[in-house]
């Protein structure tokens, strides 16, 4: 599995439109149930005198699995086809979703939606397209399910798929990033194999569009960007700051510069699963020594990146955001605390400059008095102690935030552009 190249994968669409019952099949078709499970089950399915043992049956178990609150969270799970091997990220909905997403810690590169035929585009279709599309996902596989619920009718997938394209356009996503695949996840229909329900239809299957997504690019051009999660002191080494590079490359023997706590040094040692490395690149978690550096001269916030390119720190910077939910309405002068790689800053909305129309995705007034949940709104943000960020996507993805506040994230967002 290993040996295959990663895939981020995150399953939307509105509840009860299949979401749960096409990652279980997916699991289930691509051999990713634990053999222990399917053995269970098998054993309980015969023990109950239930003749064929088959899909349904471990999506009945799995979803009172799920109403005993046990396990089949979707999120987290695992599967690999022939090309990839994937990892559902959180999906919205999931309490900590949009937290998790932007702060990168489950940033999808692609997603699925799953639209159910006999619903069409509903309320939380609409939201999570808009969602994706505003917080970055590449291609869109949409899955328009329960076709068996409507007679497999080519009409009826028109009419929905006519639908969604419409959606997309509304929010301006690429309609060449799209793909649309007509399927049951309940019946396994143009899920891992063509069963000839849908005669009609002759494009690729689930597996076939998820099996030809585009690679991820590892970002290895860009500057080294460090954020710095723990600054531990070890016997024999001295100060050993960890965290995950999240682009470009540390090497033993350069200088780097810790932003905003605003000190440099050489990189005397690189330590990697215990293990001494001369380099680390994007995705590896390290814990590394620089010369001169003490415990207290760095923190946790902190952002590692080459010296003579050091990391930005920010004045105030102006984010595009998307309001979640916020008990009130959101005003100028408003303080809540911004989580973004592994910092926390408390930040002062300065000035609303624009609230966005999620349809569109076009201004729909300048200056607004407030903003309250489901805007989207252009905002100037002025952290109250010294913080690093960067433009999303420009440098590194540290661009990407949550805002919180009475213990939940209130709104998301993405750096647009820094004054430093
Ligand atoms: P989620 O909320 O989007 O995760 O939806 P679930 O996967 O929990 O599905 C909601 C309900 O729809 C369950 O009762 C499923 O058995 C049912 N369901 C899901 N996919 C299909 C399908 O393709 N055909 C039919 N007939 N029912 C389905």
């Amino acid at each position: 599995m290993a040996d295959k190249p990663h895939q981020n994968l995150a399953v939307i669409g509105h509840v009860d439109h299949g979401k749960s019952t096409l990652v279980g099949r997916l699991l289930f078709e691509t051999g990713n149930v634990p053999e222990h499970v399917i053995e269970q089950y098998r054993e309980e399915a015969e023990e109950k005198g239930k003749g064929g043992f088959e899909f349904a049956y471990v999506m009945d178990n799995l979803a009172e699995e799920r109403e005993r609150g046990v396990t089949i969270d979707i999120a987290h799970q695992r599967f690999d086809t022939d090309e990839y091997y994937f990892t559902i990220v959180d999906t919205p909905g999931h309490r900590d979703f949009v937290k998790n997403m932007i702060t990168g810690a489950s940033q999808a590169d692609h997603a699925v939606l799953v639209v159910a035929a006999d619903d069409g585009v509903a309320p939380q279709t609409r939201e999570h397209v808009f969602l994706a599309r505003t917080l970055g996902i590449g291609e869109l596989i949409v899955a328009v399910n329960k076709m068996d619920l409507v007679d497999y009718s080519e009409d009826t997938y028109g009419e929905v798929k006519a639908d969604v394209q419409k959606l997309l356009q509304q929010v301006r996503f690429r309609s060449e990033d799209a793909s649309f695949i007509p399927c049951s996840a309940f019946e396994g229909d143009n899920i891992a194999e063509r069963t000839g329900n849908m005669p009609w239809y002759d494009g690729p299957i689930i597996l076939e569009a998820l099996n030809s997504l585009p690679e991820p690019q590892p970002p290895t051009d860009a500057p080294l960007r460090l954020p710095i999660q723990d600054v531990y002191t070890i016997s024999g080494i001295g100060t050993v700051p960890v965290g995950r590079v999240e682009t470009g490359t540390l090497n033993v023997g350069t200088n780097v510069s810790f932003q905003p706590s605003d000190v440099s040094g050489e990189v005397k040692t690189i330590e990697m699963h215990h293990e001494e490395v001369p380099e680390a690149g994007p995705g590896d978690n390290v814990g590394f020594n620089v010369r001169g550096i003490g415990k207290d001269d760095i923190r946790r916030g902190d952002v590692c990146g080459p010296a003579d390119d050091p990391p930005t720190v920010a004045e105030t910077f102006q984010a595009q955001i998307v309001v979640m939910q916020h008990p009130s309405v959101i005003t100028a002068g408003y303080t809540p605390v911004i989580h973004a790689h592994t910092a926390q800053v408390a930040c002062t909305f300065e000035s609303l400059d624009q609230k966005i129309d999620p349809a569109s995705g076009e201004v729909s007034e300048e200056n607004p008095d407030f903003v309250k949940s489901g805007d989207a709104a252009v905002v100037t943000l002025r952290p109250q102690k010294p913080l690093s960020i960067e433009p999303s996507g420009e440098i590194a993805e540290l661009g990407s935030f949550a805002i919180r506040d009475m213990g939940q994230t209130i709104a998301a967002g993405k750096v647009l552009s820094v004054n430093e």
